[in-house]
């Protein structure tokens, strides 16, 4: 009847007000919890997969966290797209790419004390950051501030946010590798992207996305694509590492495709900074 129609359309704005109103006091506790530094990183180990360099620490990506008062540990699925949304995303970027860099500076100078080599921090870049123009800028100032060497800060972007405005974003990357930073491209393989381009970006390494990585031992088409994407960045001279990893069986299989490096639960989920440092950064002393 009209009656009930009217009264599902009341009901529907009623939600619609519910999600609304969410999503405003996700906002406003997103923009506090900034101000009260309540976000912290975590850092996982990538680890070499093949020749000199397996097993060793060769980088690790530091991931964002919300350490909530009440909540607990709130994973970035759940406020990054808000953040994106609201343009928060500017803001809590510039404090991961600085937080970052003091961080990777500070074990790069415990590590060098030990006569040990530095590891590069990856950290991801957002699409609205990215588009920003202000990137480039943070970037120098968190490398100057922070006193890292370029060469161990790498930024990873998706195929998505090169591609959208591809001549941009060439121009803004070549301006990045002029820098000394290196560039990744994250969730290899999920987005579109033109081969054409990706022979002109100045870009070191591409990343396998996990979906494809999970039945790599067991599904002859996710082989086969992880396969050529190995062969293909061979061929671009690109270095390959594979995300995901939990088993050693796919371990095995990506080290026989000759893929450099891996990352996953099989070696360590993201740990908070403690953690990495003594179980990671720092070998075992016998
Ligand atoms: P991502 O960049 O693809 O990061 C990898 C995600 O996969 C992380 O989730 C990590 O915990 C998870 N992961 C790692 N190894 C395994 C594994 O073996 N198995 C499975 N199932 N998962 C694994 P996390 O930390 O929840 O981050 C999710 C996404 O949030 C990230 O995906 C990234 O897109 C975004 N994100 C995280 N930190 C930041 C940040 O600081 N800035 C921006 N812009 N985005 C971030
Ligand atoms: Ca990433
Ligand atoms: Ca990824
Ligand atoms: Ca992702």
């Amino acid at each position: 009847s009209k009656e009930s129609g009217r009264n599902a359309f009341h009901f529907f704005t009623a939600d619609m007000n519910a999600r609304v109103l969410e999503r405003l006091s996700l906002e406003t506790s997103l923009r506090r919890a900034l101000e009260r530094n309540e976000f912290v990183l975590h850092f996982q180990p990538q680890v070499g997969l093949i020749g000199e360099q397996r097993d060793q620490l060769v980088g690790m990506e530091a991931l964002v966290r919300w350490q909530h008062p009440d909540l607990g540990l709130v994973a970035p699925g759940r406020f990054i797209p808000v953040a994106e949304d609201c343009g928060l995303i500017i803001a809590l970027g510039e404090w991961v790419l600085r937080e970052s860099c003091r961080q990777a500076r500070e074990w790069q100078l415990i590590r060098e004390a030990q006569g040990l080599s530095p590891v590069p921090v990856a950290v991801n870049i957002s699409a609205l950051q990215f588009r920003h123009s202000g990137l480039e800028a943070s970037v120098v100032a968190a490398l100057a501030d922070s006193g890292l060497p370029p060469q161990l800060l790498e930024l990873e972007l998706t195929e998505s946010i090169m591609m959208q405005d591809a001549e941009r974003a060439l121009e803004l990357l070549d301006r990045l590798k002029q820098r000394g930073v290196s560039l990744s491209i994250d969730d290899f393989g999920t987005g579109y992207s033109s081969l054409a381009y990706l022979k002109r970006f100045p870009i070191d390494k591409l990343k396998i996305d996990r979906t494809f990585v999970r039945d790599i031992a067991t599904s002859a088409d996710d082989a086969t694509i992880a396969a050529t994407i190995v062969n293909m960045a061979r061929s671009l001279k690109l270095l390959v590492l594979a995300e995901g990893v939990e088993t050693e069986a796919q371990q095995a299989f990506l080290a026989d495709l000759g893929c450099n490096y891996m990352q996953g639960y099989l070696v360590s989920p993201p740990v908070g900074a403690d953690h990495f440092q003594t179980t990671y950064l720092l070998p075992a002393i016998a």
